[in-house]
C-alpha cells in the first residue's frame, strides 16, 4: 500500500514537475513577447514625439521668419523681405490670407506687379471686404492693376518699335540697288486684250535705285516719277 503510493506519488511529482516546467517556460516566453512588444510601442511612440516636436520646432521657425519679413517690409527694405516671405511659402503648409496680402503689398513695392495683382486678389477671395487688409488690398489692387496695365501697353509699344520699317537697309558698297519695281529694265510691261503695252518704269532711270530711293520704296514713301 506504502509502496504503492508511494510510485504513485513520485509519478505524479515528476507529472507536476514536467508541467509546471512547461508552464514556467511559457510564462518566460510570453512575458519577453510582451516585454519586447511594449518597448517598439515605446520606440514607436518616442519617434512620434520627436517627429511631433521637430514639427512644431519648423513651425516655430517659419512663423519667426514672417514675423520679420513683415518687420522688414515695414521698414521699407522690400528685397530683403521678399526673400524671407518666399521661405515662408516655400515652407509652410498652407498660405494664411495674411500671409497673401503681405506678399501681395511687398511685390507691389518691388514692382512685380502681375505678382502683387495675383496674391491680393487672393487676400481678398479668402477676405471678402471685412478682412483686416480688405480696404488695403482693393485700394493697393487698384493701382497694381493700372500699373501692370501700363507695363503691358509699354511691352507692345517695345514690340512695335523693333518690327518698325524705321530702319535703314544697307544697300552694299555700290550704294544702289536694282530697282525691284522693273527688275532693272526700266519698263514696265502690261498685258491687255490688245497685246503687251510697255511704260518706262516710274520709280527708276536705267534700272537702278539709290539706297535712299530704295528705303523709301519700301515704306511706300517713293513718289513716282509722273
Ligand atoms: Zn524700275
Amino acid at each position: 500500500m506504502q509502496c504503492f503510493t508511494g510510485m504513485a506519488g513520485d509519478d505524479e511529482e515528476r507529472f507536476i514537475m514536467k508541467h509546471f516546467n512547461h508552464f514556467i517556460i511559457t510564462c518566460f516566453l510570453f512575458l519577453s513577447l510582451a516585454a519586447a512588444a511594449q518597448d517598439k510601442e515605446m520606440e514607436r511612440e518616442k519617434i512620434r514625439q520627436q517627429e511631433e516636436q521637430k514639427k512644431s520646432d519648423k513651425q516655430r521657425a517659419v512663423n519667426r521668419t514672417l514675423d520679420s519679413a513683415v518687420y522688414l517690409m515695414e521698414q521699407g527694405a522690400y528685397a530683403e523681405a521678399d526673400t524671407k516671405f518666399i521661405y515662408v511659402l516655400k515652407n509652410i503648409r498652407s498660405v494664411p490670407s495674411d500671409l497673401a496680402y503681405y506678399f501681395g503689398e511687398n511685390s507691389y513695392q518691388l514692382g512685380k506687379y502681375k505678382q502683387s495683382v495675383d496674391w491680393l486678389n487672393k487676400y481678398i477671395q479668402l477676405k471678402g471686404t471685412n478682412g483686416k487688409f480688405s480696404k488695403l488690398a482693393v485700394e493697393r489692387l487698384k493701382v497694381s492693376e493700372s500699373k501692370l496695365l501700363e507695363e503691358r501697353q509699354n511691352a507692345v509699344q517695345q514690340t512695335q518699335e523693333i518690327l518698325s520699317r524705321d530702319y535703314d537697309v544697307d544697300c552694299g558698297p555700290s550704294g544702289k540697288v536694282i530697282c525691284p519695281v522693273c527688275s532693272g529694265s526700266s519698263v514696265i510691261v502690261k498685258k491687255t486684250y490688245l497685246g503687251e503695252t510697255y511704260k518706262p518704269c516710274a520709280y527708276c532711270k536705267s534700272g537702278y535705285l539709290t539706297c535712299e530711293e530704295y528705303n523709301k520704296l519700301l515704306r511706300g514713301q517713293l513718289k513716282t516719277a509722273q
